[in-house]
């Protein structure tokens, strides 16, 4: 047996386990569904035919989705996360590299890796905005564009993105966090066919655990995708789940409204080492994680350019209210 080259160029994936009190490591939500919502839940749930292979394209969902943001069904496609249609965009179009602006999510170059993907770093400045990626359009597959930017927080211009979809390159903008942000470009899709949006389930919706993502773009690259996608990647309960939700986005936006007014509270409290965020969780330049681990609250741990930094998600008001207890602490003492 000979194991590909590639599996060695990951770094071995640290997972933090065991009975830490707070959890604010993966910018989850703190809320699970409410119980009412849970239960009409496994009713409709109950009606699925287990037996059967959900729907190939996951239209329900395409359909409810589209109506949500004012789309097409022809615009959406659904994956198992977002992380699925990142892996089948890098397959897609042609060209030497793709090009990422770190720091930013780790998955692009996981995927890039896995696949043999050449990668241009073009680092964002020293406020987190994108430098001129445009100058590496031309051979480009595709650009990847975070905003809000995870783990910066930090939203790009629309300018600027504008500015990149000119080139007439394929452009991934992924708005996993765009809930929690002041506005969204995903209108841009009706002017720039070379534009796709990411969205997911697993922020501000609270549903991390089921596993839903999607994109939103034009119908050419939307069917594209779909030739190149394993028909069955998505469970017909998640797909339920996550209509089932659309339908109760009030309360989504009630726990949006409570992590926006947490965030902007803790950041107030720890003005002279955050940076403003758009997103469910805060850059902040303290070394805390060992600290924060010991009295444990488990937060998340950066390193290369962000070494000294932690990226703490916003969680429930009495952990916050830990949280911002124990970093005073540490600040006091170091
Ligand atoms: C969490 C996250 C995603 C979403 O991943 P899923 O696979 O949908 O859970 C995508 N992009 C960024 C930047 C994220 O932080």
């Amino acid at each position: 047996m000979r194991i590909r080259e590639i599996v060695k160029a990951f770094e071995s994936y640290k997972v933090v386990e065991g009975s830490y009190r707070i959890w604010l490591d993966k910018n989850e939500s703190p809320f699970d569904l409410p119980e009412e919502i849970k239960n009409e839940i496994f009713e409709e749930v109950k009606r699925i035919p287990l037996n059967r292979y959900p729907h190939i394209t996951a239209d329900p969902l395409r359909e409810k989705i589209a109506e949500f943001l004012g789309f097409e069904k022809g615009n959406i496609i659904i994956g198992n996360g977002s992380d699925e249609i990142i892996s089948h965009l890098l397959k897609l179009f042609e060209g030497g590299y793709i090009v990422i602006s770190s720091p930013t999510f780790g998955m692009y170059d996981f995927f890039a890796k896995l696949e043999g993907i050449d990668l241009v770093d073009v680092p964002l400045d020293e406020r987190f905005k994108l430098q001129n990626v445009e100058n590496y359009a031309e051979n480009a597959k595709t650009i990847f564009i975070c905003s809000p930017n995870n783990p910066t927080g930090n939203t790009q211009e629309r300018e600027k993105i504008i500015n990149v979809l000119e080139t007439g390159a394929p452009v991934v903008l992924d708005e996993a966090y765009i809930e929690f942000a002041e506005s969204s470009n995903v209108d841009l899709v009706n002017e720039y066919d070379n534009l796709i949006v990411l969205r997911t389930f697993s922020k501000a919706f609270g549903l991390a655990g089921i596993r839903v993502g999607y994109a939103v773009a034009s119908e050419e690259i939307i069917n594209y995708l779909l030739r190149i996608k394993p028909p069955f990647s998505l469970n017909a309960l998640s797909m339920k789940i996550a209509e089932l939700m659309l339908d109760h986005y009030d309360v989504i936006k009630q726990n949006i409204n409570y992590i926006i007014k947490e965030r902007n509270r803790i950041y107030k409290e720890f003005k002279d080492y955050a940076y403003p965020s758009e997103a469910n969780f805060l850059l902040m330049q303290l070394n805390a994680y060992e600290f924060l681990l010991e009295k444990g609250i488990v937060v998340r741990n950066l390193s290369g350019r962000l070494s000294n930094h932690i990226r703490v998600t916003i969680g429930k008001k009495d952990e916050n209210d830990e949280l911002i207890k124990v970093l005073k602490e540490f600040i006091e003492r170091f």
